[in-house]
């Protein structure tokens, strides 16, 4: 035991991104990584009926350090707040080294970074530029957690949230662009089971309780559509990305997004609805309420890409989202869109009868 880390292996399978929201990679920053995880687990909790704050407002929980002892500290903090830290309580685990470990994929060159629409190019151009490195990133590699506490409750909750994860959503920083997909190469747990494991750790704990706003994603409305694209790129103009690169990269997340969020438009005729739902056109951190992932293989030695859409919106949102990737992405049937709704439902029925 001692300070052993707890290890999580993970193999990404689209570039992680894990720098600042502008300025170059040169490294992998934690914080963009705990900065997911967090984010998640908040949905999660959310989802799940528990009250977590904004940790960037001035409404986040806070200690003032005249708190008798840990039960009243504890009283005053919000789940996502214990674990993760705020003002005058630390982080409960640190995550001091992460690219120990890190192995390039070998065949996985072939990631997408570009884009046919010459809309997106300027802007994409400069973003590309000043992160040629990226593919560094793009490969295997461990998490190395350093508990601060009990080490069972660490690798519990930070195993459930990396689970859930890895199946619906992302890690690192702008995952509204396409990165950060990754597998748990160590056993997962079941989404049923994490969602359980949370479940009884917000519920055994005296975490504050307040209304909540709404204002937060949470799994309630959270979809997914996940398929495999046909083989029928349409050839990508990378004029603009200099002639070596001609072979290399295939189009990606921001023609998806581009093309959803004119869908959208359309079929809303509101541009205040569209902004809402696909974000500002700064790119702003979180402002997206649908994210887009880069076309990935799970296998290398499958010819097909596949797409994985994920959202926190209403129902129709989905819907047409299904309906475009169809029609232009060539995939033979999209199937259902995934979601949580009764899951939750179950977990916390299943809980509050022990
Ligand atoms: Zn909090």
């Amino acid at each position: 035991m001692g300070n052993e880390p707890i290890t999580f292996k993970i193999k990404t399978l689209t570039p992680l991104w894990t720098g600042g929201s502008d300025g170059k990679m040169d490294r992998i920053h934690e914080t963009g990584i705990i900065g997911s995880i967090r984010w998640w687990y908040e949905v999660i909790a959310r989802g799940l009926g528990y009250y977590v704050c904004d940790p960037t407002s001035d409404n986040r929980c806070k200690l003032s350090g005249k708190e008798r002892d840990t039960a009243e500290r504890i009283s005053k903090l919000c789940p996502a707040c214990y674990l993760f830290g705020t003002t005058g309580w630390k982080r409960m685990f640190n995550l001091p080294v992460t690219i120990d470990g890190k192995q390039p994929v070998r065949g996985n060159e072939l990631f997408s970074q570009a884009t046919t629409n010459s809309i997106n190019k300027n802007w994409l151009s400069k973003v590309f530029e000043k992160n040629r490195d990226d593919m560094n990133y793009f490969g295997s590699l461990e998490l190395r957690v350093l508990p601060r506490c009990d080490r069972n409750q660490i690798e519990k909750q930070l195993k459930a949230v990396l689970s859930i994860m890895s199946n619906f959503g992302s890690l690192g920083a702008k995952p509204q662009f396409g990165y950060g997909l990754f597998e748990l190469s160590d056993d997962t747990e079941e989404t049923k089971e994490s969602l359980r494991i949370i479940n009884r750790f917000l519920k055994e704990n005296c975490f504050v309780k307040r209304s909540d706003d709404n204002k937060g994603f949470s799994l309630k409305n959270y979809w997914k559509i996940e398929t495999e694209v046909g083989k029928s790129f349409p050839p990508a103009n990378l004029k603009y990305l200099g002639s070596e690169v001609k072979n290399l990269y295939i189009p990606m997340s921001f023609d998806v997004r581009y093309m959803l969020r004119k869908e959208y438009l359309e079929s809303s005729k509101s541009k205040k609805a569209t902004a809402e739902i696909f974000g500002g056109t700064k790119g702003d951190k979180w402002a997206s309420k649908v994210f887009v992932s880069s076309f990935y293989k799970e296998d290398q030695q499958n010819d097909k890409y596949k797409l994985r859409i994920w959202g926190f919106t209403e129902r129709s949102v989905p819907e047409i989202v299904r309906e475009a990737i169809e029609r232009d992405y060539d995939t033979n049937n999209v199937g259902e869109i995934s979601s949580f709704g009764k899951m939750l439902s179950e977990v916390t029925e299943i809980d509050s009868r022990l």
